[in-house]
């Protein structure tokens, strides 16, 4: 008897399967949205690359089937500005962790939404630093308990749609892992634009940040995302701090300004023109 294959399995290398990730983690919800989206717009998988960092959710460069790297921790969007500088063709698509973009790559961040490169970058949030070891980090929300702060964290986190829309993004979204229908909606917008996107998914890590914080379970954090989450859309994205009882989902900013690259490559041809 042969057995059928998922359609989508086209987009996976199925070949490093099984995946590393823990059972019930977001991380296989993002790819999922991830890999619809392509097949909704049917996109042609040779004008698509996708850069990841170092975490859990870094793994995913290495399980799409598409031209991936997975670079070192920090440096994803360093990388994806030179593939898309090189050949701004590409539709170049970061994915990767909270601690990899906002803490040892949060100057990379900033400056690339500043310049308005068209580089789309969805980021995984989960609260800690789960592949090492459940650290806290630059998205810990204060009092939650991690491997580093056993009695709660002392720290202010980043807001990351208010840090992205002041930086200069011109697309800024955030979702949870529940809302998957709105952030596979969201993705493909932000594959059709132009510009510096980002999208923020709240995702659930239920072994190193959930069961340190009352949430013993994928299906315990979910529901908190259920519960806690407000859609509000183009809300004021500096009042939208993630607490235990509200997290607002929903679009922030959706603008237009001339990219970096376009900017850049009208410069060169100008300059060629009046150096002939
Ligand atoms: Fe997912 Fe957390 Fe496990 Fe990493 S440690 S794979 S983020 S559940």
């Amino acid at each position: 008897m042969s057995i059928a294959e998922h359609p989508l399995s086209k987009y996976l290398r199925t070949e490093l399967m099984p995946h590393i990730w823990c059972s019930g983690c977001g991380n296989g919800i993002i790819l999922n949205a991830f890999i619809r989206a392509l097949d909704d717009l049917q996109i042609d998988l040779n004008k698509i690359v996708v850069v990841s960092g170092i975490g859990c959710i870094g793994r995913i460069a290495g399980y799409l089937k598409l031209d991936s790297f997975h670079t070192t921790h920090g440096r994803p969007i360093a990388v994806a500005t030179g593939i898309k500088l090189a050949n701004p063709q590409l539709e170049v698509v970061v994915i990767s962790g909270d601690g990899d973009l906002f803490a040892i790559g949060g100057n990379h961040f900033i400056h690339a939404a500043r310049r308005n490169i068209s580089i789309k970058v969805i980021c995984a949030n989960n609260f800690n630093y789960g592949m090492t070891g459940g650290q806290s980090g630059p998205t810990t929300p204060p009092k939650a308990v991690t491997t580093t702060t056993p009695y709660g964290n002392i720290e202010y986190p980043f807001n990351l749609v208010h840090l992205a829309s002041a930086a200069g993004a011109t697309y800024v979204a955030r979702w949870t892992t529940f809302h998957v229908g709105r952030l596979i909606a969201s993705i493909k917008k932000m594959l059709l634009r132009r510009g510096f996107s980002f999208i923020e998914v709240v995702s659930q890590c239920p072994e190193m940040y959930g069961r340190y914080n009352k949430m013993r379970s994928a299906l315990e954090m979910m529901e908190w995302f259920k519960r806690a989450s407000v859609v509000a859309d183009f809300s004021d994205p500096a009042r939208a701090e993630i607490t235990s009882d509200r997290i607002v989902v929903g679009e922030f900013v959706d603008a237009e300004k001339p990219t970096y690259e376009e900017l850049l490559y009208a410069n060169i041809a100008q300059t060629t023109i009046k150096r002939t």
